[in-house]
């Protein structure tokens, strides 16, 4: 079960899976939400684990609507990508989030962030150029800026998105791949993928306490990670038990309710301005 949002969350949820009615009107709503400034960015924190400090943020993409409050993205993205719009979103994000490394920057903030892209925008033949062409404009340097991409994802092996992965690293941007364990990647082809990182599925993190074979998975994930040189971020981090049992194992970065929930960009700020004071 979702723990975030309650109840009212949940109802919501209820609904759009019962009515089709629901799910139209939400539609028509999303697309006006992309033109009015509906769609905002918060930030959650990636953690070192050794030393607790922050190493970056992920952007996790909200929807403020006006009558149903903030809706999150598991239900909008997937109407987004059925119904043709996970580009536009998918512009807005690459544009707000150099928009704001840049004002973090000139804030005196340097943050690298992360951004999800889903297999759709992968396919997209010229996202590469629109992400080089937003860090220029905001004078951004390529290694500020982390593509997660989902194993399942990165596993689509079309040609298109071949490319887009192998450009996207050729310009300097780090790759990350995301919700790891939960797609059937074969080690030859992970080590093809020029990924830094791998990002371990929260279902793993969460049955660490309880379940000898997710810490036997996690172990052998970051042995892995280790022998081919990635790094390894652990998510959904929750109590302090699964930080342990992760520093343990080995993990280096640590993201999860246990440090911060995604925030807005401002309180982001004070959290890393915070955690370096
Ligand atoms: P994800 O990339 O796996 O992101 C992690 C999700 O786990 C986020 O949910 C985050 O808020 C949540 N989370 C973080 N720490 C904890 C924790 O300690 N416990 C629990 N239970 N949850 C935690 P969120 O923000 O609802 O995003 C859901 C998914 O929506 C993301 O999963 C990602 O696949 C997708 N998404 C979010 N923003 C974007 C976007 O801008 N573009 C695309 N294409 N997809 C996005
Ligand atoms: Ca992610
Ligand atoms: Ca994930
Ligand atoms: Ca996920």
């Amino acid at each position: 079960a979702k723990r975030t949002g309650g109840a009212s969350h949940a109802l919501f949820e209820e609904r759009m899976v019962a009515g089709s009615r629901d799910q139209v009107e939400l539609l028509q709503d999303l697309r006006r939400a992309v033109a009015h400034n509906e769609l905002t960015l918060h930030y959650q924190p990636k953690i070192h684990a050794p030393s607790g400090q922050i190493t970056g943020a992920e952007a996790l993409m909200r929807w403020k609507h006006p009558q149903r409050g903030m809706v999150g993205p598991h239900i909008f993205i997937p109407l987004a990508e059925r119904y043709g719009l996970i580009n536009s979103l998918g512009n807005f994000l690459i544009e707000e989030v150099c928009r704001q490394i840049r004002a973090w920057r000139d804030n005196g903030l340097r943050m690298r962030v992360a951004i999800n892209l889903s297999v759709h925008q992968l396919r997209q033949a010229d996202l590469v150029e629109r992400i080089l062409d937003a860090l220029e404009r905001h004078h951004i340097d390529p290694a500020l800026l982390t593509c997660e991409i989902t194993e399942s994802a990165a596993m689509d092996d079309t040609r298109v998105t071949l490319q887009v992965i192998e450009r996207l690293s050729a310009i300097g941007v780090h790759l990350s791949i995301d919700d790891f364990g939960t797609g059937y990647s074969s080690l030859s082809y992970l080590r093809q993928l020029a990924a830094e990182e791998l990002k371990i599925d929260r279902s793993f993190v969460f049955d660490l306490e309880t379940s000898a074979d997710a810490r036997a998975i996690v172990d052998a994930v970051v042995k892995l990670a280790q022998a081919l040189g990635l790094k390894v971020v652990a998510e959904g981090v929750e109590t302090e038990q699964q930080q342990e049992i992760l520093r343990q194992l080995g993990c280096n970065e640590l993201q999860g309710y246990l440090f911060a929930k995604p925030m807005p960009p401002e309180a982001l700020m004070l959290w890393a301005m915070n955690d370096e004071g």
